[in-house]
């Protein structure tokens, strides 16, 4: 039984780990951080040696998907001895896929050395295209710093898909603009409903919420739409617009109907297990890891939690409250 796969109590295999690095970001996007954030103390993250250790135990027990998330994966100090690291599960085979979600200001510097490590796709965060909008969602961001790490990841080799969150009223009339910039690079592009994430204070999330349906039917508009089959085993569902060739993803995390497919889970940079992005619920690794230099305890711990992942979740903006709000803030466990 050792190193069966992990299966949840729903019978889900668990194959795919996205783990936070960090809970900091040279970025302050609105609907993600306050402006003041306090981080969290340096001596409650994991070291890049324990990372390597939880990630090496996961893949161990069937992970074969890892996306390196946070904050922002790239200010992590250190963190391409951690990718270089876990090249070696690429290697031997035992890892499909080693990825990252960055908001793209540091691809400049390590777009080679992520090829190099064997990394082959990234998903760049980027809202519009605007560079004084970009400055105000983002607060401390530049765009034509992200634009050049685009640029970067490109030559570098790396496939680079864009990740937009659509906000009403915000980049509501950038839509062909931005479809026609990924068009014209050669990149996919996913929309992401706001989630209600964090403590909600200063933005009303609400007001910024721009159903992809309505986005949806403004895309038929303009192009044919196919559904494509493809299924993640997450919260995205994917179009072809015909006329382009592009494919589109859409990812709704407030509706249902992932939850039966689920494959995921992702683990905060203090070892924190999630097993459902929409439950505040979350099983310690860090104990298990620190108190004993056994990986059969991680892995017993690691089975523990897995074996309590929930059905299901519970965001719902339909009465128009905000039910199922989940108090933690994204940049601790990771998007
Ligand atoms: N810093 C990296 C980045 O921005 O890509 C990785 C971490 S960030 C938390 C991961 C993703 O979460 C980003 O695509 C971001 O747009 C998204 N995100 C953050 N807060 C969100 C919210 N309240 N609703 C929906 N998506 C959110
Ligand atoms: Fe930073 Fe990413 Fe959150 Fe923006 S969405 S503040 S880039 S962690």
């Amino acid at each position: 039984m050792e190193n069966a796969p992990l299966i949840d109590p729903f019978n889900r295999a668990v194959t795919y780990l996205r783990l936070s690095v960090t809970d900091r970001c040279d970025f302050r996007c609105t609907y993600c951080m306050s402006e003041n954030m306090t981080f969290l103390p340096k001596r409650d993250l994991l070291s890049l040696e324990e990372l390597d250790r939880l990630c090496t135990t996961f893949i161990g027990l069937g992970v074969e998907k890892l996306r390196i998330t946070g904050g922002e994966p790239l200010v992590r100090k250190g963190i391409m001895t951690f990718f270089n690291a876990m090249s070696r599960h690429l290697d031997s085979g035992a890892l499909r896929e080693l990825t990252l979600t960055t908001n793209g200001s540091q691809l400049h510097r390590f777009s080679d050395d992520l090829y190099a490590a064997g990394v082959r796709r990234v998903n760049v965060s980027l809202d519009t295209l605007d560079e004084e909008k970009f400055a105000r969602i983002t607060r401390w961001g530049r765009l034509p710093q992200v634009l050049r790490g685009i640029d970067a990841a490109q030559k570098a080799g790396l496939r680079v898909k864009i990740n937009a969150v659509a906000l009403k009223g915000f980049n509501e009339e950038e839509l062909d603009r931005i479809i026609d910039w990924c068009a014209t690079r050669d990149m996919d592009l996913t929309f992401i409903e706001v989630m209600p994430m964090g403590d909600m204070g200063e933005e009303n999330r609400l007001d910024q919420f721009w159903s992809l349906n309505d986005l949806r039917t403004r895309l038929g508009e303009r192009f044919t739409l196919t559904d494509l089959a493809e299924r993640t085993g997450g919260p995205a569902r994917y179009v072809r617009l015909e006329e382009s060739g592009q494919k589109v993803g859409f990812i709704t995390p407030m509706t249902h109907n992932f939850c039966e497919s689920c494959n995921r889970v992702r683990l905060s940079c203090t070892g924190q297990l999630y097993t459902c992005l929409g439950h505040d619920g979350m099983s310690d690794l860090r104990a298990p890891l620190r108190e004993n230099d056994s990986d059969d305890h991680l892995a017993d711990a690691i089975r523990t939690a897995i074996g309590i992942k929930p059905k299901g979740h519970d965001f719902d903006y339909s009465r128009q409250v905000i039910q199922g709000q989940t108090i933690r803030h994204m940049n601790h466990t990771g998007g």
